[in-house]
């Protein structure tokens, strides 16, 4: 049978102080999918993490993860999932390997087998040249995969993420995705939530759309995004592109460090950032013009 992943019935929650955090949220993951909750600032994205992960008392409703009531077995749960929290929570005076493996030591990894696992994870994760480094000397993307690295230490089969690419630059965000996308190609359950459409769109299967406490919408990816035609983006580049000929775009120069660009279904941001980047152009950053969520909210409730 195919268990569901994650199924959560009617969970509320209500926050000391009178928040209506969640009121009365369905959903389902299947085991294998890579699932992403998407909304704004402050829809509950946390509040269901939280409540998966036991750190947040639930108001009403049911969860179950891998079948299991969260109520019943919560400890046996936890070793079935990793967790990688919004914020930073290791010990930034202890040293990049040790934080891994004596994550390991809670679910009684031998410290020889915590070692090669943790060889491994680092050096995919690009950290094992950080091993011995105390992890305060870490930069903020370098800490995001080292808080991975410790999620992924007594192998989960679902993996929840908190915003993983919060305060992530442009190229280590692509690099991370890679990461992510082949650990759920090797079976691993992916739950993660994002406020970026593009992260929902280059990485998940599955999305629910969630405003203020409520499902709004569940479907794949693709077909959600069918509802948003064209969208334009500001790209900020590292030279002054007006030299450069790309015909298969619709794009303009705004200044010298400023291109916008405007993509469709087909012709997705992706491939304009490589045409920038065989033309020796890397791009710094870049960010939808007018808000994309919004827009698709607005097809949503217009729907
Ligand atoms: P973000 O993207 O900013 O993390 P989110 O979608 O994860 O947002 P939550 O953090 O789940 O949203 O917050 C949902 C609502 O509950 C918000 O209105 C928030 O202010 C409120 N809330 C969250 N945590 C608490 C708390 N500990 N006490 C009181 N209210 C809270």
């Amino acid at each position: 049978m195919n268990m569901e992943a994650i199924k959560i019935e009617n969970l509320k929650k209500i926050y000391k102080g009178g928040t209506h955090a969640l009121k009365g949220i369905d959903l389902q993951v299947g085991t294998g999918d890579f699932f992403a909750l998407l909304g704004a600032n402050g829809a509950g994205k946390t509040t269901i993490i939280g409540i998966l992960t036991g750190t947040v008392n639930k108001t009403g409703g049911k969860a179950f993860i891998h079948g299991m009531d969260i109520d019943k077995v919560h400890d046996t749960i936890k070793r079935d999932v990793g967790i990688v929290p919004q914020e930073f929570n290791f010990n930034i005076f202890e040293k990049v390997e040790d934080i891994v493996v004596t994550q390991a030591g809670f679910y009684g990894l031998k410290r020889h087998e915590a070692l090669k696992r943790a060889e491994k994870i680092l050096k995919d994760l690009n950290l094992w040249d950080k091993r011995h480094q105390k992890s305060m000397s870490l930069s903020g993307g370098m800490k995001r995969r080292l808080m991975i690295a410790r999620a992924l230490i007594h192998e989960p089969k679902l993996l929840i993420l908190d915003e993983p690419t919060a305060g992530v630059d442009v190229e280590l965000r692509h690099g991370m995705w890679e990461y992510l996308t082949e650990l759920n190609k090797s079976g691993v359950t992916i739950l993660l939530t994002t406020h970026y459409i593009e992260e929902a769109e280059q990485l998940c299967r599955n999305v629910a759309i969630i405003k203020e406490g409520e499902i709004v919408k569940t479907g794949s990816v693709k077909e959600l995004l069918t509802t948003i035609d064209k969208q334009t983006y500001v790209v900020e580049v590292d030279q002054i592109a007006s030299h450069v000929k790309l015909d298969d775009f619709k794009w303009s120069v705004l200044d010298d460090r400023t291109v916008e660009v405007e993509v469709d279904q087909k012709k997705t941001l992706n491939n304009f950032i490589t045409c920038l980047d065989k033309e020796g152009i890397l791009v710094r950053d870049l960010r939808p013009k007018g808000n994309r969520l919004e827009k698709l909210f607005l097809n949503i409730l217009n729907s």
